[in-house]
């Protein structure tokens, strides 16, 4: 059978089932997946250079006899150096190889090797280090534009190159269709599909290096763009095909509900909260179900929106569920929001350990209970609901799209209100969540206290441990965060039960108490509602603490092993304090820094602004994290980067909105066909759990 694009990877000469299985746990599955594995550098190696004219340090292709090897011992084990000479009509340059013993056999007197690689000055003279070296009577990389690979599932870059060059052979790919529309293409300058795929992995040799390695020359435009209009154009689809039917409930109440609460509100909403609010409110009473995402960094008030809007839906005569990442959070929203609502409405905590399940759930199913707090036991199998309209998210980037949806099942097109503190610029937003429309609150309640962040390295815990207790003689309240329940061997970091149970120690005149996710849910109930309730002073925990726990007047948090942290995690982390009016503190404890932690926490020392922080953990990290993936293990985008390709993004943006407009089925146009189909699957992956 011929080789097709999409054909699985196993069928590709030089992969058997091991490969396939390593390869298909990082997410590439067919030649299209390894076809998208460009190359992460590009070598000029056109232009041969006598070695009489190197004269300086840089990169080199040169034609040498390599004369003179020897096995230099080194003292660090596991580490081994080749020594010799590289020779040719002009003159003689030393060369030196790290950890490649094998070349002293190898490499033969006589042979003639087509050389590349870095020259750098040495005291007084040069010398090149770790050239890439072949014969030149079977040089294949010489005389070219060469692609340099990245490793993949544990494949080298070797091996990368030698199955793209037999994917590339066995693949028309000259004549692949491309379905994104020729005026489009034309429009933007764009080579076809087929051809970018070839030119991305072998270029021209009148091709731009520069630009190759910006990965902005043709071929990578095509691609990055092609990505970018795909993934935009399907989540236009899917908005269309989530929000299509009509809901079955209507609002007839109007707002006199929540002004009724707000005038009960020990403050007012800042405008950005009334703002979110009322894009939600219209939405509640259009026809048509909501699907909105409501963004706003830490501590900007967003729950008190959702709580808002609940109560509109309440006063209507329908259910609400009010869903939150961890069995924590759902606790601590339970009390809030009990303090809020009841006894003017009926609610219950819903997690896998809440008292009373059986009449918690036919309370829910007979519609007697109004609101369901809880995990994500509420979608669990057998929780019914009587009028359900109106489900709100918490945190979402740690909730799949997914699990929202089954949620929602649950209802009859119930209206879904989404929360991330996930701060990301709106049009960058707008391709990771294209399917929710957007509400922002880009605005803190007054009355914040400034936090102060200090990055302390760990051999100076001792004195930060002397100065958390001052403040805690002073009546403050404090979080000590590990990465960590125990210790392990194999990293070395800090945790709770060996460091933080010392801290507790030293500290121990006033009252601590330990969290983690082994602790039973009653145990950290209890424990949460001591530390509110300001008796326990010091909570020990781990990042268990990190998203949504709100106690206003807790002004520390020390965070241990802070390189252990990604970026977007210690500023939820730090998030917990500066709730209140008084100045608070952020300690980041820090042990051996890698370059990019480093580099992390000069950003978090730098800056409380959570939209800074977000763009800089995108630029640090790239979006994988940040954005999900699509399945398992998949990237959302291979070629794209939505920091670095943000002009291009605008631009499949603004094409994928015409295409939308155009609608799926003008002829000649399969390219909206197809996506279509992959909408309507992935529609009905969510839809059917
Ligand atoms: P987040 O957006 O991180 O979920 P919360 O909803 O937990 O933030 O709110 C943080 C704190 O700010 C809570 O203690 C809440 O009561 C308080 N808060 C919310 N809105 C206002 C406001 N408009 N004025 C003053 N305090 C507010
Ligand atoms: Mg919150």
């Amino acid at each position: 059978m011929p080789l097709e694009i999409d054909s699985p990877l196993a069928e590709l000469r030089g992969i058997g089932p091991a490969r396939a299985r390593a390869l298909g746990a990082v997410g590439f599955r067919t030649v299209r997946d390894l076809l998208y594995h460009v190359p992460f550098r590009y070598e000029d190696r056109r232009c041969l250079t006598s070695i009489g004219d190197v004269g300086d340090e840089g990169s080199y292709s040169l034609t040498a006899r390599i004369q003179d090897l020897k096995r230099v011992r080194l003292r660090r084990r596991g580490m081994s150096l080749v020594r010799g000479w590289l020779e040719d009509e002009t003159g003689r340059l030393p060369a030196v190889w790290f950890n490649r013993p094998y070349l002293v056999q190898q490499v033969q007197d006589e042979e003639e090797y087509l050389l590349h690689g870095r020259v750098r000055r040495q005291k007084s003279h040069l010398e090149m280090v770790n050239a890439s070296c072949e014969p030149v009577s079977q040089a294949l990389l010489g005389g070219r534009i060469v692609a340099v690979y990245g490793s993949v599932g544990g494949l080298g870059p070797a091996l990368l190159r030698r199955l793209l060059r037999t994917a590339l052979d066995e693949l028309p790919l000259e004549s692949l269709p491309d379905d994104i529309p020729t005026s489009l293409r034309r429009r933007h300058d764009l080579p076809p599909w087929g051809e970018a795929l070839v030119r991305v992995h072998r270029p021209e040799d009148s091709a731009d290096v520069e630009q190759l390695n910006e990965r902005r020359s043709p071929a990578h435009r095509r691609l990055i763009y092609g990505e970018f209009l795909e993934l935009q154009a399907e989540l236009g689809l899917l908005r269309s095909l989530e929000t299509r039917d009509e809901k079955r409930h209507r609002y007839t109440g109007g707002k006199r509900a929540h002004v009724e609460v707000q005038e009960n509100l020990p403050f007012h909403l800042t405008g950005a909260q009334q703002r979110a609010l009322d894009e939600i409110l219209a939405d509640l009473e259009s026809p048509f179900p909501m699907l909105r995402l409501l963004q706003g960094d830490v501590g900007s008030g967003k729950t008190i929106v959702a709580v808002l809007a609940l109560i509109v839906a309440m006063r209507n005569g329908f259910q609400g569920a009010f869903m939150a990442p961890t069995e924590l959070l759902a606790a601590q929203h339970f009390r809030t929001l009990s303090r809020l609502l009841a006894p003017s409405f009926r609610l219950s905590l819903v997690t896998g350990s809440a008292s009373r399940p059986e009449e918690v759930r036919r309370g829910l199913a007979d519609g007697r209970i109004q609101l369901a707090v809880g995990t994500h036991a509420l979608i669990q199998e057998g929780v019914a609901f009587d009028r359900l309209a109106l489900v709100v998210v918490d945190e979402q980037h740690r909730f799949g799209v997914a699990q929202r949806q089954v949620l929602q099942d649950k209802g009859h097109r119930p209206d879904l209100l989404v929360m991330t503190a996930t701060p990301i610029p709106r049009s960058l937003a707008l391709t990771v969540y294209g399917d929710l429309s957007l509400s922002i609150i880009d605005e803190l309640p007054p009355g914040r206290g400034e936090v102060t962040t200090r990055v302390v390295p760990q051999d100076r815990r001792d004195n930060v441990y002397g100065w958390l207790g001052d403040r805690l003689a002073e009546g403050g309240q404090a979080y000590l965060v590990f990465p960590m329940i125990d210790d392990s061997s194999q990293i070395s970091c800090t945790s709770v039960s060996v460091q933080g149970e010392a801290a507790r120690k030293v500290l121990g005149r006033w009252r601590s108490e330990v969290l983690h996710g082994r602790v039973d849910s009653r145990e950290r109930e209890r424990i949460m509602e001591s530390f509110g309730a300001g008796e326990t002073r010091l909570l020990v925990a781990t990042s268990i603490i990190e998203v949504g726990v709100d106690v206003p007047q807790a002004t520390v948090m020390v965070i241990d092993s802070a390189e252990r942290f990604g970026l977007a995690q210690l500023h939820q982390l730090r998030g917990r304090v500066g709730r209140g009016a008084k100045r608070s503190f952020c300690v980041a404890l820090h042990g051996k820094l890698s370059e990019e932690a480093e580099e992390r926490l000069a950003v978090f020392g730098a800056t409380t602004d959570g939209f800074r922080i977000a763009e800089a953990d995108l630029e640090i990290r790239g979006p994988g994290d940040l954005l999900g993936t699509r399945q398992a293990g998949e990237p959302l985008f291979r070629v794209a980067n939505i920091v670095t390709d943000r002009d291009w993004l605008e631009k499949a943006r603004i094409d994928a909105r015409g295409l939308l407009e155009a609608g799926v089925d003008p002829p000649g146009q399969p390219f909206m066909r197809r996506v279509e189909q992959s909408a309507r699957r992935r529609y009905e992956r969510f839809a059917g759990g």
